[in-house]
């Protein structure tokens, strides 16, 4: 249309899938524009997401390490909690990655265009009511927490940005959820002072991971929260002046309870259907993923889709990659979304990291695994830190040795569990792992050792 903004690539959404698309294009000579209804770059991840909560896990870190020590000789006494002072932390790395994106955009000479994306045609878009005409388009628009729609409408009742918010310090909180982003902010409440109840459906807390690997986390939050209840539902919500009473149905949970403050953490729901897809004829699935090939794009050839938005796993390092390669199918290279593992880590303490296949997916599928598991029981390191209820657990392929899956629970496992990643693309075997020195004494040997155990090399632990 005459008057329009014209684009060649046009990006809807500044999350970590949009910004990658939208810098890689125009680094391939593209004129993008990158269009987002937040205030700043960065998407769910940058500013309610990964960042913030690795914030306040940091200091719920240095708290609870603090405390541990008690126990080996060094006591320092109550933690002074300013909550102000946090919040300002927190905001302060927030800014300066979102700054830094902004920088990155305008060098890049990205156009960034501040408002809501709604498709209108096959080649435009409008935002608040101006339209933008391009010749390809992205749609990055994340997903969004999921509601229940049972919660009343209650302030003390937080999604995951209202948790991240730090409002205040309740003294019984409910996190309703037992994956990764519930017990991930129940652990910053907790170690602020918070007592801690968990509620989980299922009958194991971050049910994607097996049960071995969390049983570390497990251990450790069970006997520090007030309670974890598992296979239990919540039945209903009743705000009141005394707090939230929360109607439980479970095997050995209470009836009901009344907290102060509760964290719904059940899940995100994509945004596909915001962007009125049907306008483009871009092509929605009723749960609101819009699906994609292996080049990130939809039914139309010239629209991709990337990020959370295009299904599980909701994780920022896949968008990043969906990202790149949709920038790059776009600029007419020959490339494809092609990982044969995206990891995955909950944040908490101890760490829960795996990629790959698990035990209980072998079990499910019927394929043929053996494990090495490596306790960190036997690790210096791991003892030297005071932490020895950890473990490494690598899946072979009992024929070939091959590197199928990893599991590892404890501190540093979300760093660690990247050697194991690396070896499952390489197609590495167990000697690749056993033969490799790794540093001494690292908890990195871990791996190395869970390969050893597996080949029959390292025994009686
Ligand atoms: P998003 O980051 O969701 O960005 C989408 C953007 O599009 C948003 O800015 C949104 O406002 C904008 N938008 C949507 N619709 C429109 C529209 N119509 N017009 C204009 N703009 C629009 N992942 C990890 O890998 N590691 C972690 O540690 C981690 N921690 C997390 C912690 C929390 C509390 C939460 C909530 C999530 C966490 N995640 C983590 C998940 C991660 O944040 C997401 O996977 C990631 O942000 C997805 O990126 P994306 O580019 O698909 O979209």
């Amino acid at each position: 249309p005459e008057g329009a903004m014209q684009a060649d690539l046009l990006v809807i959404g500044g999350g970590p899938g949009g910004y990658t698309a939208a810098f890689r294009a125009a680094d391939l000579g593209r004129q993008v524009v990158l269009v987002d209804r937040g205030e700043t770059l960065g998407g769910v991840c940058l500013n309610v997401g990964c960042i913030p909560s690795k914030a306040l896990l940091h200091v719920a870190k240095v708290i609870e390490d603090a405390a541990d020590m008690g126990a080996h000789g060094l006591s320092f006494g109550a933690p002074q909690v300013d909550l102000d002072g946090i919040r300002g932390y927190k905001a302060g790395v927030v800014g300066r990655l979102t700054g830094g994106l902004a920088a990155l955009a305008r060098r890049r000479k990205v156009q960034v265009v501040r408002g809501t994306a709604r498709f209108t045609g096959p080649h435009t878009v409008a935002v608040e009511g101006q339209t933008i005409a391009f010749a390809q388009a992205v749609v990055a628009t994340g997903s969004e927490p999921f509601r229940l729609p049972f919660l009343p409408d209650d302030p003390r009742i937080m999604d995951s940005t209202g948790a991240l918010d730090l409002a205040d310090v309740p003294a019984r909180l409910l996190v309703l959820g037992g994956g990764i982003i519930g017990l991930e902010m129940a652990q910053v409440y907790h170690a602020l002072g918070s007592r801690v109840t968990v509620v989980e459906m299922t009958d194991q807390i971050i049910p994607g991971a097996d049960r071995d690997i969390v049983a570390p986390l497990m251990a450790r939050i069970a006997a520090r929260y007030d309670r974890i209840l598992l296979s239990t539902r919540v039945t209903g919500v009743t705000p009141g002046a005394e707090g939230l009473r929360v109607a439980f149905d479970g095997p050995d949970g209470p009836q009901d309870a009344v907290f102060d403050r509760v964290l719904a953490a059940v899940g995100r729901r994509p945004n596909g259907a915001e962007v009125d897809p049907g306008a483009a004829g871009v092509a929605v699935d009723d749960r609101g993923f819009i699906p994609v090939d292996r080049q990130m794009r939809t039914n139309l050839a010239h629209i991709f889709a990337i990020g959370d938005v295009v299904g599980q796993p909701m994780l920022a390092h896949k968008a990043v990659h969906e990202g790149k390669v949709a920038a790059e199918a776009a600029c007419g290279h020959k490339t494809a979304f092609d990982a044969r593992v995206i990891p995955a880590v909950a944040y908490t303490d101890p760490e829960v990291a795996w990629a790959g296949l698990t035990e209980t997916q072998a079990r499910a599928q019927g394929i043929a695994v053996r494990k090495g598991a490596f306790p960190w029981a036997a690790s210096g390191r791991a003892l030297s830190m005071g932490r020895d209820a950890g473990v490494t657990k690598l899946l072979f392929d009992p024929d070939t040795g091959r590197v199928l899956g990893a599991g590892i629970c404890g501190p540093n496992a979300g760093e660690l569990i990247a050697e194991a990643v690396l070896a499952i693309e390489m197609g590495a075997v167990a000697e690749d792992l056993s033969l490799t020195i790794h540093p001494h004494p690292t908890l990195s040997e871990t791996l190395g050792l869970a390969a050893e155990v597996f080949e029959g090399t390292v025994t009686d632990l």
